[in-house]
């Protein structure tokens, strides 16, 4: 039975788990919580326990770390989830500077993938041991050698150390419940998994007895106990309730005292007087603790090192709603709630940045990549808030004088047939061809270099181009010189011409113009952009356009007219879309495209003028 009252534990493990999405670790971290008896059994468990942000399910990604610990004889073994995605870069630092070892989990039928690649990377990097599971060998279509072999290049490729590279593995079946040391042999149980933990990964060998000393590697908060800093202790044990030095790099040192001192057992948070160096802890009462900060013996204040955070590579404007349907559907929409979010974020979020603007109603947010910005942009809109986003710029630098701008490794696996199109594609977006590999059967695999800027936009054309069946990743790879301007979207949009209801009539006579991205019923408001033009200048059309009542019988009833369905676009479809002059208008309810100038008039004449040239 668990007791209440945390019993504290003489050694100390700490993992972090790395994974591509679906490969199991939500599975295997299940099966290790039960095995490990953490639960008991009148209580259920919930499942994925891992995941559990809607949005982290939604994307398939990982992006906030959760703990988990579970008993294992004598030994406490933490577990640390860690970021999938590359963009949150810094996140994945900081979180691997608190353990000592790294589980890779691999699917035996997929092999190591390219998200993983980062993670990985960074951990041999901080010289961290690995482990790698091979999991799901229970598959029909399990290669295990084969996947073995690709895990074996991999680490050769990353720069694996020598005592890296003779990493242990594990053949597992997560949901079978089985582990095993030898591929060919199946295992009974997990203890072949926990052993090797035990005995591959080394214990934290921090000094108990000197002086408190912990990073604030992570934030959490809570309801009842506010603001927690979470990090693994590097010396000395807890205190709680006795003065504490907080030393912060810009602000310098302060006296804290610290409430409340918790641990993980299994999923849940403990209380805990006993926490010593090496264990993974959260304490609370400190109410501006930050990431980065050091916590200290009052006599003994020094400072631990902080990885730097990685920079923001991409920048977009955060603007109060102004659009005719502004404040209709959000429950936060004014700028002072625009700015409380966004400050608030970067408190948590530190790879986030936000800048105020001369206008008040305008923020400058960078972060690592479209896809770090974008989970920002949704989460906030499932908060409640209403505002508009900009088209997101890279951000250039300038390095000894010429400027330099960020670059991304692509990866891409297609049909042998669609490699031709790919690479013109890609070449006229200034990617460089690095590696081609044999094909596998019939599918190809490529490594590109290319402009950050230069790939946003490109997805939904390489979905057209590989009749859906591509997979594309990318992982920043670092500034390099600018390498030249391309045009990315060369198709205007189709705007609409006064504000009222899309009717079938309507968006049947728009149809011929273009893509439609909306249905009839949609209100609509003059300057919004509702579809793409098939032409490259914009393009002012009326979707709520009413049949004369003359024309009744000439065309028959609305309901003959066949309308091509529209295509819906994500909220990163819609950020790709979006020109320099065009927002996203995002609500609770809806998201829209607009012009930033709703006026239609000069419009009109641009779009008048091209009809007289005669190819209207
Ligand atoms: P995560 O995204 O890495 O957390 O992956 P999950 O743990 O959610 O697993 C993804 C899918 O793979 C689920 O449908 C699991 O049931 C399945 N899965 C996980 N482990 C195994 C395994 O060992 N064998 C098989 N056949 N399927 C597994």
């Amino acid at each position: 039975m668990l007791s209440n009252r945390y019993k504290y534990m003489q050694q100390i493990r700490n993992i972090a788990i790395i994974a591509h999405v679906d490969h199991g670790k939500t599975t295997l971290v299940d099966q290790m919580l039960i095995q490990a008896g953490t639960f008991r059994t009148n209580e259920t468990l919930i499942e994925r326990v891992m995941d559990s942000n809607d949005l982290e399910k939604e994307r398939g990604i990982t992006i906030l770390s959760k703990n988990a610990s579970i008993r294992y004889n004598d030994t406490k073994i933490n577990i640390i989830d860690t970021p999938g995605h590359s963009d949150f870069g810094g996140e994945v630092e900081r979180v691997l500077k608190m353990v000592d070892g790294v589980l890779l989990v691999v699917d035996a039928f997929e092999g190591a993938m390219p998200q993983t690649r980062f993670v990985l990377k960074k951990a041999l990097a901080l010289d961290i041991k690995p482990l790698v599971v091979i999991n799901k060998i229970d598959r029909n279509d399990a290669r295990i050698h084969g996947v073995e072999e690709e895990v074996l290049s991999l680490f050769l490729e990353l720069g694996a150390n020598d005592e890296q590279f003779d990493f242990p593995v594990i053949y597992a079946s997560a949901k079978e419940g089985h582990a095993s040391l030898i591929a060919d042999i199946e295992g009974e149980n997990f203890k072949p998994l926990f052993d090797a933990i035990i005995k591959h990964i080394p214990s934290p060998g921090k000094d108990e007895n000197g002086p408190f000393q912990m990073l604030v590697s992570s934030l959490a908060y809570d309801d009842y106990i506010g603001r927690i800093a979470i990090g693994r202790i590097e010396r000395g044990a807890v205190q709680v309730n006795k003065p504490v030095i907080v030393l912060n790099k810009t602000v310098g040192s302060r006296v804290e005292k610290i409430k409340g001192a918790y641990v993980m057992q299994g999923l849940k948070r403990l209380e805990t007087q006993d926490a010593k160096a090496g264990d993974i802890v959260m304490l609370t009462g400190i109410a501006d603790i930050g990431i980065g900060d050091t916590i200290c013996d009052f006599d003994n204040p020094e400072a631990l090192d902080f990885v730097d955070i990685d920079e923001p590579t991409i920048s977009m404007g955060f603007i109060v709603n102004n659009s005719p349907f502004a404040g209709k559907e959000g429950r936060f929409v004014t700028s002072r709630h625009l700015r409380e979010r966004l400050f608030r974020e970067v408190e948590t979020n530190v790879s986030l940045k936000v800048e105020e603007t001369q206008s008040p109603d305008s923020f400058n947010v960078s972060g690592r990549g479209e896809l770090h910005l974008s989970i920002l942009i949704e989460t906030m809109r499932r908060e409640g808030y209403e505002f508009q986003v900009s088209k997101p710029e890279v951000i250039y630098k300038r390095i000894e004088g010429e400027l330099h701008e960020p670059f991304e490794d692509l990866y891409i696996d297609v049909k042998e047939s669609a490699v031709g199109i790919v690479i013109e594609k890609l070449g006229a977006r200034k990617a460089e061809l690095i590696q081609m590999q044999p094909p596998e059967n019939s599918f190809v695999k490529l490594l590109f270099k290319i402009p950050s800027r230069c790939l946003i936009g490109y997805r939904s054309e390489f979905m057209t181009d590989t009749k859906g069946e591509g997979i594309m990743n990318h992982i920043f790879a670092g500034y390099d010189s600018f390498k030249g301007d391309i045009t990315t979207r060369n198709r205007g949009s189709l705007v609409a011409f006064e504000t009222g209801e899309a009717t079938s009539y309507g968006l049947y006579n728009s149809q011929e113009r273009g893509r439609l991205f909306i249905s009839p019923g949609t209100k609509v408001y003059k300057g919004m952009i509702i579809g793409e033009n098939s032409r490259g200048d914009d393009m002012v059309i009326n979707p709520c356009k009413k049949k004369h009542v003359t024309n009744i019988r000439a065309s028959g009833s609305d309901d003959s007219l066949k309308l091509s369905p529209p295509v819906v676009m994500s909220l990163e479809q819609s950020l790709e879309f979006i020109a320099f002059d065009e927002y996203v208008e995002v609500t609770p309810k809806n998201i829209r495209l607009r012009k930033k100038n709703l006026d239609n008039d000069s419009r009109m004449k641009e779009s008048n003028k091209a009809k007289r040239a005669g190819n209207g």
